[in-house]
């Protein structure tokens, strides 16, 4: 089982939610750390000494993504500014962060942004064949080529659309 989904929560851990969800991604600042999808959980543990204490499960992106330092310090800087100082921020290597668990908000946010949301079926075996068609996010053709592996950043490849003739960014991080 992949523990993608969130559960149902209390009100206590909705409410660091809601924190988490104000953090953004320092690459693609339209997403949250909540839409990329990388909070595994939110949970308040028992210590040994007996301490009830706040704990956030993170899963960095990808390996050597420098962005996970980053993500992991403007979490806790938002969680002690929210009054949750001393939280624990856990990191979860498994399973994998893949980009199947950005959220359909995350995917809506980039769209909207102009960045072509990394394509789903790529990573179901019966597609790897086949080369993957990355949308235009302006106009919704599938009409595209890549200009260059790397983009703004490492996690993004340029892409240009031959139906409108717009360069865009594909969020590639698989
Ligand atoms: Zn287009």
């Amino acid at each position: 089982m992949v523990a993608a989904a969130v559960p149902v929560v209390e009100t206590r851990e909705r409410q660091v939610w809601d924190v988490l969800e104000a953090v953004p991604d320092p690459e693609i600042p339209v997403l949250s750390v909540v839409d990329l999808g990388i909070v595994r959980y939110v949970r308040w543990m028992t210590d040994s000494d007996g301490e009830s204490k706040l704990h956030v499960g993170i899963t960095p992106t990808y390996s050597g993504c420098p962005a996970t330092e980053v993500i992991r310090h403007s979490i806790a800087t938002a969680l002690n500014e929210e009054g949750y100082a001393g939280a624990m921020i856990d990191e979860v290597l498994s399973p994998p962060w893949t980009s199947d668990w950005l959220t359909d908000a995350g995917r809506r946010k980039l769209e909207s942004f102009g960045i072509a949301p990394p394509q789903r079926v790529v990573s179901k075996p019966r597609h790897l064949f086949r080369a993957h068609v990355v949308t235009c996010p302006r106009c919704g053709s599938g009409a595209t080529e890549r200009i260059s592996e790397f983009g703004s950043t490492p996690c993004k490849a340029h892409y240009r659309c031959t139906s409108c003739l717009e360069p865009f960014d594909y969020f590639k991080c698989l």
